[in-house]
């Protein structure tokens, strides 16, 4: 069991070097702390790789001073800030991410809703004083979460909140925006294999330098039950695959207490955290951004309206796993997947 599982992580990790025989083609890697997650960006090319990879970073950098919730001066901040007060004139790029999240939050029936910012706030789940708020709390503050108040103008470029103490919070849509952008300069260096994780969002360029398609480990979302780090590969190249769970960010002390898992992502119609009845979702899109948004979206959704949701948005296919440990997928996911976990059951 353990070789077994020694063998597997070995090839879920390893970006192998067999292939970079052209001259001078080498791996370059750069780690950065960006987007509040660890972010690890691998190119194979040239000497200028570095330069390639720091522009990058760069960029990513740039991304998270327009879209944090967290910096004062970010677009999103002071869209916030002047919510049912004024508009406000934003950069081309925090406009573009918010014209695509709301496409999303539409389609989404709001399920999707960027205007849940004062719900994440409320239970500050990624915070310093995560708490289960009070019935009253929530319904209180829910009366704010509404994405049709998000008024953009596109002539001006501004956005704005129509009712006082609004929010707006991408977090669940920026990562997949920042790995566009990173996999646009990459390309734009001349770089034709790479491999990009913005904290699990996973972006691939072209095939391995072996010419061999990228294996990327599904996370298993009971790591601890089970004892193993992934539950499937997806074999893919040149493109995106996003994951959302309720594994990663959650209350834990009451998790160890009461069995409960106070996650992260929230049913915009509840205030609560989703309780779909799922623990796992990935989606692989040509772009992350369509995949970062759609993962969140089939956490919330669901299997059963999620994966039929996802027939309305082409080249996207989705893997949803629930808490009996039942995989469903959508169509487009059978040949990419090959589920490696025993404890896990592809349902048709
Ligand atoms: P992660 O960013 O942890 O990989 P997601 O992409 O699913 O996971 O995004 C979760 C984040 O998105 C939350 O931390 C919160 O800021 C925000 N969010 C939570 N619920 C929703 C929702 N229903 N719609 C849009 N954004 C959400
Ligand atoms: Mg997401």
């Amino acid at each position: 069991m353990r070789i077994k599982k020694c063998i597997l992580m070995f090839l879920v990790v390893s970006i192998t070097l067999i292939g970079c025989t052209q001259i001078g083609m080498k791996e370059y890697t750069k780690n950065i702390f960006a987007l509040d997650t660890y972010i690890t960006l691998t190119a194979y090319g040239r000497r200028n790789t570095p330069k390639i990879l720091e522009k990058a970073a760069q960029r990513i950098e740039e991304i998270e001073n327009r879209m944090s919730t967290e910096i004062d001066t970010s677009d999103v901040a002071l869209i916030n800030k002047n919510a049912g007060i004024s508009p406000v004139e934003i950069h081309d790029d925090t406009f573009y991410v918010i014209e695509r999240a709301l496409w999303y939050c539409n389609m989404s029936d709001g399920a999707f809703d960027i205007t849940i910012y004062p719900i994440v706030k409320l239970w500050d789940i990624n915070g310093d004083n995560p708490r289960v708020p009070e019935k009253e709390e929530i319904q209180e503050v829910l009366a704010l979460v509404d994405y049709t108040k998000v008024i953009l103008d596109r002539e001006k470029k501004t956005v704005f909140l129509s009712a006082p103490n609004m929010g707006i919070d991408l977090g669940a849509i920026a990562k997949g925006y920042a790995a566009d952008e990173v996999v646009r300069i990459l390309e734009e260096g001349g770089i034709e294999h790479g491999i990009l994780n913005l904290g699990g969002n996973i972006s691939v360029i072209g095939n391995k330098p072996d010419g061999t398609l990228w294996n990327i480990g599904i996370r298993d979302p009971r790591e601890e039950e089970t004892g193993s780090q992934y539950l499937a590969i997806a074999k893919i190249s040149d493109c995106s695959i996003v994951s959302s769970g309720d594994y990663e960010r959650y209350i834990k002390d009451i998790y160890e207490k009461t069995g409960i898992r106070y996650h992260h992502i929230f049913d915009p119609k509840t205030g609560y955290p989703a309780d779909s009845g799922l623990i796992g979702t990935s989606v692989i899109s040509k772009r992350s951004i369509d995949a970062d948004a759609l993962s969140t979206c089939l956490f919330v959704m669901g299997q059963e309206r999620g994966l039929d949701f996802l027939k309305n948005v082409e080249g996207s296919s989705g893997i949803c796993i629930d808490s009996a440990k039942k995989i469903y997928i959508s169509s487009g996911m059978d040949d990419v997947l090959e589920i490696t976990s025993e404890e896990y059951r592809l349902e048709k």
